[in-house]
């Protein structure tokens, strides 16, 4: 199996491909001209929100998808307090994220006076989430499929958004995603319903959007919602550390953001390494890589997940494969293994604290697939 010599993602990577000097796609830039494509569109609609008038049919000027997350919160205050739009604040409560976020929640509703929306469709979400981890893989893949359980359930919640605005008339849904996330979304609400169909079929998602989507397929342009990525202009600045900070001046903000937490990222690992032969984080590592290999930008990071620079990212991937599948398989030992994991996360910079706490989710991995249906 051969490695690129830059940034160490393998050969069979799904939507990667390997020259004759061992060198990715990636670290050549070969998609530097879809991403350029979809940078300049995202930053016309961003100057088109940010011009903007008042919404003409209803209260609201933009749905904003609100997390509770530490960029979304920093970016809610600023809609709300310094731009002065009319805002929305949409939260999807997703069944498998942890209730930190409800703190700053609870936080913004007190200090930020926007309107704030609670969605949840745990039966529709669980559907979509069983139909990803139990079917087959199709190789060789493309770019993020090692991704496609989180993919997906993002881009579920998206279109419960993208719906909402599109029934209530709002013109513009802000989409807090990190300026690496941007690269990688749609930013076409009509393509994101088209690549939900793609993905799922015509069957499952008319069962799980109740045949709502399909309207977004049909409708005029004009009535369209557009989706704004407000991080857009801070792409050469975005600093999480700072963002942080700012927050907890302005007493937004409780929890630190490693504290986030997904009880499905042991099962989002099973699935890249099982059926992608990596880690769920791989993109992230070899972006990493790139950035300490080029020395430039290596001790501040300019997206969310951050690696110490000394972790020997090859070997953790392989450890963590071992135990991972052993773990899925009932094989070994449980307390070798609950060593193991928080020996890597230890090496990943994890507080000991927060290492336990990580790995305690990923010996109860098989636990959670059976509450959901999924075989491992
Ligand atoms: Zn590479």
């Amino acid at each position: 199996m051969r490695v690129c010599q830059i940034c160490a993602l393998k050969e069979e990577h799904p939507g990667v491909s390997l020259d004759d000097d061992g060198v990715c796609s990636l670290c050549r830039l070969g998609v530097v001209g879809d991403l350029l494509e979809n940078f300049s569109y995202t930053d016309q609609v961003h100057e088109e929100f940010t011009r903007s008038g008042p919404n003409p049919n209803g209260d609201y000027d933009c749905l904003f998808m609100y997390s509770g997350g530490k960029d979304s919160t920093y970016m809610l205050d600023k809609f709300v307090n310094e731009y002065g739009k009319r805002v929305l604040a949409y939260t999807f409560d997703v069944p498998f994220e942890s209730s930190h976020a409800a703190d700053n929640i609870a936080l913004a509703r007190e200090k930020i006076p926007a309107t704030f929306v609670l969605d949840s469709d745990d039966d529709n979400i669980k559907t979509v989430m069983r139909e990803v981890f139990n079917r087959p893989v199709t190789k060789p893949g493309k770019y993020l499929d090692e991704k496609l359980p989180c993919v997906s359930c993002r881009t579920f919640f998206v279109i419960r958004a993208i719906l909402y605005a599109f029934r209530n008339r709002i013109p513009y849904i802000a989409l807090c995603a990190d300026p690496q996330q941007i690269l990688t979304m749609e930013s076409d609400v009509r393509e994101v319903v088209r690549g939900f169909y793609q993905t799922f079929g015509a069957r499952l998602t008319d069962e799980v959007f109740r045949k709502e989507a399909e309207q977004i397929l049909f409708a005029d342009d004009a009535d369209l919602p557009k989706i704004v990525f407000p991080f857009i202009a801070m792409r050469y600045s975005y600093d999480p550390d700072r963002i942080v900070a700012d927050l907890k001046a302005k007493g937004l903000y409780n929890s630190s953001p490693l504290e986030t937490h997904c009880t499905l990222f042991p099962l989002l690992n099973y699935y890249s390494f099982k059926n992608w032969d990596c880690m769920f984080y791989k993109l992230n590592a070899a972006s990493h890589r790139r950035a300490v290999r080029r020395n430039k930008n290596y001790d501040r990071s300019t997206f969310s997940i951050t690696f110490p620079r000394a972790a020997d990212l090859p070997s953790i991937e392989e450890r963590m494969k071992r135990v991972v599948l052993d773990i899925a398989g009932t094989r070994g030992d449980p307390a070798a293994h609950r060593r193991e994991l928080i020996d890597i996360f230890r090496e990943l910079g994890a507080t000991e604290d927060a290492a336990r706490f990580v790995t305690e989710g990923f010996l109860g991995m098989r636990t959670v697939a059976a509450d959901l249906g999924i075989t491992l």
